[in-house]
């Protein structure tokens, strides 16, 4: 997502997930079902675009089972949808950003969700806009619809082909259209992934229908099996029932993998399986490595900052025989609180998400651990209040290692100059915290837990080198 702002333009972070389904009756629903389940990936926006013989598209802001009534679903019939959740800083945060896009061009109506960030859209923008092109909206997945309505070719996926020759950086795409193979009733849906594969995307079955997801957790929760990843560089036509074509884009052959270890570290949800892994495994590994790496002698007990560190903290509680133990409660039905107490109360937000259980902490050492320290302000306010609870020792363990560098690809992280770990040293975020000692995981402990066949990873926010230009933003140098 590229944002324009008054100073010109720079690379605005977000998140998101995508989810579709052809050759279903309930294609919509089952969309809607997939969408709940990427909730993780995205909060602020909702949208389905579903096909049954014309596009219908309905999307809001907020969470999907707020965006989506039972009303909703009478207009959004069809055997083939596809759907998206969206989650974006800054100033975009309005509905017209929303996806599904849905736009008319040379090969039909196309609709488009995209997870991940293109790092030279504002560049295309510019080039477009100065040939007359107008924006609807603030996104770079709208530059692509541009480039495939401009483009010359015949049909849509060779559209799609060129119009992403000439971007940078990270989709992968969900594409629905109301074109089809001769006598189809259902349009085609078309999934693509970059080169590098900074995103997931997984293809699955379900019975006679198709189905795609960001992460194999949706699948789970409509029944789909899932039939595999869908590779880097590769575009998946889904038109028919039977079988799908699998085009390779073809100056892809030898660009370098670059999946997002970020995913596995806290974004992805720990049930789905992505990258030729379980999210699970890998965590609670890294949890094991960053024990092996960072000991911690004489704590009683193992906690962790829930939901997203448990996994970790159970792989570190058993690789340093130290009881798992819970410190904090966290409460799942906090959004945005507007009413504070009268009498300001400190830390109050982040009291409102997390409780200490004071009975488990009073007068022990422990070990916390989180899986990632952005700007510190988290952690600084779950620490006082573990202090408060009665806590001796705090060893904080970080099961990733320090970010440094800005996400261009498709994760919410801040500037470089609000991340702490950009800007003081291990031993000064020590101090600033205010526990006995902290520790993080090394660059190749983390990429060690997180290998499987054939991967290799994006470490940009952990290095601060990036696979690819970054134009417009904070620049980062090419590795
Ligand atoms: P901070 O207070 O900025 O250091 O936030 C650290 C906390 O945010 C950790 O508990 C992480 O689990 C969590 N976190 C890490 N990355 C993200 C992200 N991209 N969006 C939301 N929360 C995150």
């Amino acid at each position: 997502m590229i944002e324009r702002t008054p100073e010109g333009f720079s690379a605005l972070r977000e998140e998101c997930g995508v989810c579709g389904v052809f050759g279903r009756r309930d294609a919509a629903h089952l969309v809607y079902l997939g969408l709940t389940s990427l909730q993780h990936r995205g909060q602020e926006s909702a949208g389905i675009v579903s096909f049954n013989g014309k596009m219908n598209r309905y999307a809001g802001m907020g969470l999907v089972f707020d965006v989506f009534k039972k009303d909703h679903f009478g207009m959004l019939k069809g055997r083939s949808a596809v759907g998206h959740v969206r989650y974006s800083t800054h100033g975009s945060s309005v509905l017209k950003n929303a996806q599904p896009l849905l736009v008319t061009t040379p090969y039909g109506q196309v609709a488009v969700g995209h997870n991940g960030n293109l790092t030279n859209a504002e560049l295309i923008k510019k080039q477009l806009e100065s040939s007359g092109a107008i924006f609807q909206t603030t996104t770079d997945s709208e530059v692509i619809l541009h480039l495939i309505a401009r483009s010359k070719e015949k049909t849509l996926p060779e559209a799609i082909v060129a119009a992403l020759k000439k971007v940078e950086g990270a989709y992968s795409l969900l594409f629905a259209s109301d074109r089809g193979p001769a006598g189809s009733k259902d349009g085609s849906m078309i999934a693509v992934r970059d080169p590098h594969g900074f995103r997931p995307l997984v293809l699955g079955r379900l019975g006679g229908a198709w189905a795609v997801a960001s992460e194999t957790c949706a699948f789970d929760l409509i029944g789909a099996k899932t039939v595999r990843e869908i590779e880097p560089g590769e575009m998946v036509v889904i038109d028919n029932p039977r079988t799908v074509r699998s085009l390779r884009l073809p100056w892809t052959k030898d660009a370098r993998r670059a999946f997002c270890v970020f995913e596995f570290v806290y974004f992805s949800r720990p049930d789905s399986k992505i990258f030729g892994r379980s999210v699970y495994e890998v965590r609670r590994e890294m949890g094991r490595q960053l024990a092996r790496e960072a000991p911690a002698f004489g704590a009683h007990s193992v906690i962790a900052v829930p939901d997203s560190s448990v996994v970790a903290a159970i792989g570190y509680a058993e690789a340093a025989s130290i009881p798992f133990d819970v410190g904090f409660i966290r409460s799942h039905y906090v959004g945005r609180t507007f009413i504070e107490p009268s009498k300001p109360m400190r830390d109050f937000r982040a009291r409102v998400k997390y409780n200490p259980i004071k009975e488990n902490l009073r007068g022990k050492n422990v070990v916390l651990i989180d899986d990632s320290i952005v700007r510190g302000t988290t952690s600084k306010k779950l620490i006082r209040m573990l202090k408060a609870a009665g806590v001796r020792d705090i060893h904080m363990r970080i099961s990733s290692p320090p970010i440094i560098g800005s996400c261009f690809y498709g994760i919410d992280t801040p500037t470089r100059s609000e991340l702490i770990a950009a800007n003081n040293s291990v031993e000064e975020i020590r101090r600033f915290l205010g526990v006995k000692s902290l520790k993080y995981l090394s660059v190749d402990g983390m990429v060690k837990a997180a290998a499987g066949k054939d991967s290799r990873f994006c470490t940009s926010c952990f290095t601060g080198k990036y696979l690819t230009k970054i134009h417009g933003g904070e620049k980062g140098p090419k590795c």
